[in-house]
Order: C-alpha cells, then sequence, then structure tokens
C-alpha cells in the first residue's frame, strides 16, 4: 500500500542484528593517520550492505554514506587492466601472496622489480601504469567504469584525500622508482602515481561498492544490467587473488577464519565476495595492525557464519 513504510526483510534484519554486535564492542584500533586527510574521518561510523544477485541490496547503518575506497580501487584497476592487456599484465605482475604489509619495499628488490600480487600497492602501481599507458585519460576511463558499475553516476574523487595522498606519498614514489629503474614502469613515474593516487582517493558507499563488484561472484557478468563484464575466466583468477591476497598480511586468517575472496582499503572498507550469492560491503574506519577495519571484520565473520557463505 501506498505510504506504508518497508518493512525490513529478514535479511536486513540481520544486517542490523550484527551492526548492533559491532557497536557494542570495546573500541580498538586506529584511523589511518599517514594520509592526514583520513585521519580527519569521524571513526564511529560504521555500515554494511549485501547486493544480492537478484539486484536487491540490504543494508544496515551508514551503508550509503560515501567513503575512501583506497586500496578496494585496486579491483577495479586490475580488472580494466586484464580487460586491456589480456595474459601479457602477468609477466608485469605475478598473483602470489607477499606475506609483508601492504606497502612493503623489501621483496622488490630481490624480485627485480616484479611485485608478488596486483593487490599489495607495488603491483597496483604497475597496474595503474599499464592503464596510463592504454588510455589516453586514464582518471576519467576509471571513473567511468566503476559509476558504470555502480550505475551511479555521482560517484566522484575527494579533492582533499587526493592532494593529501600526492603530497605524502614518499613510499609509493619509492616503490614506483625501484620499479621503473627495473624497467617495469612504462609510463613518467609521476603520472603513474598521479593515477594510482587518483584511484585510492575515490569515495563510495558500502552499496555502491557491494552492487559495482556484484559481477565477480556471478561469474563474470553484472547481475543487474546482464552485461559480462570479465569472463568466467577472469572473474575466477580476481576472486582467487582476493582470497590469496586481499587482505594484506591477514589473508591467510581471513580465508581461516571467514572463507571468502575480499579486499581491504585503509579507509575502512572490506568487500567479500560471495560466489552464486552476492557481494558484500563493510566499513568503520579503525584499523588493526594490518590495515584491515576491526569492525568490518567482525560484521563479515558474523554474516558469513550465521549465513554459512564460506566458499569452502
Ligand atoms: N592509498 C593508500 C596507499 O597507497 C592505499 C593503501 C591501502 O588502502 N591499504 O598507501
Amino acid at each position: 500500500m501506498e505510504g506504508t513504510p518497508k518493512r525490513p526483510s529478514n535479511q536486513e534484519l540481520l544486517l542490523q542484528e550484527i551492526l548492533q554486535e559491532a557497536l557494542e564492542l570495546p573500541l580498538s584500533g586506529e584511523v589511518a593517520n599517514y594520509i592526514p586527510a583520513l585521519a580527519s574521518v569521524n571513526p564511529n561510523q560504521c555500515g554494511i550492505a549485501v547486493a544480492n544477485l537478484d539486484g536487491e541490496v540490504h543494508m544496515a547503518g551508514d551503508a550509503n554514506v560515501p567513503f575512501s575506497i583506497q586500496s578496494v580501487s585496486k579491483v577495479y584497476g586490475l580488472t580494466m587492466a586484464m580487460l586491456r592487456m589480456g595474459d601479457d599484465l602477468w609477466r608485469r605482475v605475478h598473483m602470489e601472496p607477499s606475506g609483508q604489509a601492504f606497502n612493503s619495499i623489501v621483496q622488490l628488490e630481490w624480485e627485480h622489480g616484479i611485485p608478488r600480487n596486483p593487490f599489495i600497492n607495488a603491483g597496483a602501481i604497475v597496474v595503474a601504469d599499464t592503464l596510463v599507458s592504454h588510455y589516453s585519460s586514464s582518471k576519467s576511463a576509471f571513473t567511468s567504469f566503476v559509476r558504470n558499475l555502480a550505475d551511479n553516476q555521482d560517484i566522484y574523487v575527494n579533492q582533499g584525500i587526493f592532494q593529501s595522498e600526492k603530497s605524502h606519498g614518499n613510499r609509493n614514489a619509492a616503490l614506483a622508482y625501484l620499479m621503473k629503474s627495473f624497467g617495469n614502469i612504462e609510463a613518467e613515474v609521476e603520472d603513474t602515481l598521479d593515477h594510482y593516487f587518483f584511484q585510492c582517493s575515490i569515495d563510495m558507499s558500502c552499496a555502491d561498492v557491494a552492487r559495482s563488484l556484484s559481477f565477480l561472484a556471478n561469474r563474470g557478468v553484472q547481475p543487474h544490467s546482464g552485461e559480462q563484464i570479465v569472463t568466467r575466466r577472469d572473474a575466477h583468477r580476481i576472486n582467487a587473488i582476493l582470497q590469496t591476497s586481499g587482505m594484506y598480511d591477514q589473508s591467510g586468517e581471513f580465508a581461516f577464519e571467514v572463507g571468502l575472496p575480499a579486499k581491504s582499503g585503509v579507509g575502512g572498507g572490506i568487500v567479500a565476495i560471495v560466489p552464486n550469492y552476492g557481494v558484500i560491503c563493510a566499513w568503520s574506519p579503525r584499523l588493526n595492525q594490518y590495515g584491515n577495519s576491526c569492525l568490518g571484520m567482525y560484521m563479515i565473520t558474523r554474516l558469513a557464519e550465521k549465513l554459512g557463505l564460506s566458499v569452502y
């Protein structure tokens, strides 16, 4: 009946229950502060969204509030690079877990400037480099790609965070110059870093992120548009690397406890793919020692347990 408030679905009630549990936990973790503009975010925000394959998105808490996607952007970048480069991409970046922090530099010297995987910073910088070389305007191509996937034209870069990342990006610059010295960066380092910082600085909500990556839970086909975004083989490959490397040096523990391919970002977002079911995105800015959201981990773990979502 018109005017009658919509009753929350069972899934929404479950999300609300899990959100409430999370909010009652003792506070732990710290907001990322190595990018100054990220440190000014309200740390108490918390939201969760689930995009199901029927196109419905269920939400609780701050699931519609845009946040800095940070390394969650590495999933979109990788998808674009796989589409453009095909198997040549895997000559420039590998698919092994690193066992190191996300911004570590030590392995790169031993391994001749070839990053372990596309989800550590070095790997995402190589991916950004391929986008800069293959698109006349890689930043607008990136924004359009994400907007189309999310079916939301209101997705923008956060200029404050973008400038802050650029002026505090010495470690990422070190990674890029080291790789350039090995011949694994083709464009000018400044242009590659500009793209990398830009994609990290995009703001999206949990609902946007969950909806945009639904194709990964559906063998490459975007459920709400029916469009084949990537081949079934590439959807499989992206999920495999998410599972082994998406949560940085906590990927093993996340597989052990939760059993889902996932990607985190230092903005506090975590996205987890549930093949043949949908995509979960949880967000809360306080991070643990690995750079993963404390409450985001908690909420996804609880939801996966309660619904038996593990792929194993
Ligand atoms: N922009 C961040 C950086 O480059 C992304 C890192 C992250 O989210 N883990 O350090």
